[in-house]
């Protein structure tokens, strides 16, 4: 989770400021109606990890809500640099927020006319690090996933209550993460997650048409390590007992990065310990990230 260090500079509107000064107004449509979107973006040794794809993903989501930042995706590539040189950040996390803006106590979006920006950089630990090497345990959530024709989930909104319902489902359970299956019972994606099986040395993961969360750090493991790896990595519909009779299961994201699942429902995955596929794509992706991550 992430500690916030006593003098860190947020980035809000324009300038830096001091995290005590940096606040937001009680009638920003953010605060009252969850009307925004935000990113979550991760420094390894200095550098910022898909930096251009998160700020890209980012004006997808303001796009799909109409709303205008006010910036450029280069001012805000630069906006999120100067965060991270002004915290002398070299390891971190980096919370990227959009919202409306101040407006009036009705619903109208239009009656905000200028959006707040504001930049965080700060630490993160998701997970402790013994989960990563014996697996998470995770449950499965019996709220299903907002459907794409209610609210796209590749629309990151400041609207996480599907998610986070599901999550308190997972704490309740002794849990850290849950699995949600969409309207149709197919498997979707977890709270803050996406997800991977591997049966018979062959991977694959939910098709975005399931309702997911288009991940950054999924889009890396398919595209990048999967073929470097010599795997090909299927999209596709998967069920619930597909998952639970998986040989491994990892999950992937950005606070998360790959992280194996050891047991599902007090059930053990495969040996109920992180797998050898998992190990490989997870030390790879290490390796990957520590030495040179790609900020494209
Ligand atoms: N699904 C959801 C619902 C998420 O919130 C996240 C984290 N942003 C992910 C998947 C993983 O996406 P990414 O790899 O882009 O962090």
């Amino acid at each position: 989770m992430p500690q916030v260090a006593a003098k860190t500079k947020i980035w809000m509107n324009g300038s830096l400021v001091d995290s005590e000064t940096a606040s937001i107004s009680v009638f920003d449509h953010g605060v009252l109606y969850g009307d925004g979107c935000f990113e979550g973006i991760r420094i390894y040794n200095g550098r910022i990890f898909k930096l251009h794809s998160h700020v890209v993903r980012m004006f997808n989501s303001a796009v799909a809500m109409r709303l205008q930042p006010g910036y450029t995706v280069k001012e805000i590539e630069d906006a999120v640099r100067e965060t991270v040189a002004a915290n002398d950040r070299q390891d971190g996390y980096i919370r990227l927020v959009f919202t409306r803006g101040v407006g009036t106590l009705g619903l109208n979006p239009f009656l905000c006319p200028t959006a707040t920006v504001f930049i965080i950089a700060e630490k993160i630990q998701l997970f402790p690090d013994v989960m990563y090497e014996e697996g998470l345990s995770i449950v499965v959530a019996q709220r299903p996933r907002v459907p794409i024709k209610c609210l796209d989930p590749n629309v990151k909104s400041l609207n996480y209550l599907n998610n986070i319902l599901a999550k308190i489902e997972a704490i309740d359970a002794g849990c850290l993460e849950a699995l949600m299956l969409n309207l149709e019972g197919e498997v979707a994606e977890c709270t803050g997650d996406n997800i991977f099986i591997v049966k018979d040395g062959h991977i694959s993961t939910p098709r975005k048409e399931a309702g997911i969360l288009h991940g950054i750090t999924r889009q890396y493991v398919i595209d990048e390590l999967a073929s470097f790896l010599g795997y090909t990595i299927e999209e596709r519909r998967i069920t619930l007992d597909e998952v639970k009779e998986a040989d491994e299961v990892f999950l992937t994201g950005t606070a998360a990065e790959v992280i194996g699942v050891g047991h599902i429902e007090d059930e053990p995955v495969g040996l109920g310990s992180v797998g050898p596929i998992t190990k490989t794509f997870e030390a790879e992706f290490r390796r990957r990230v520590m030495n040179d991550a790609p900020e494209d």
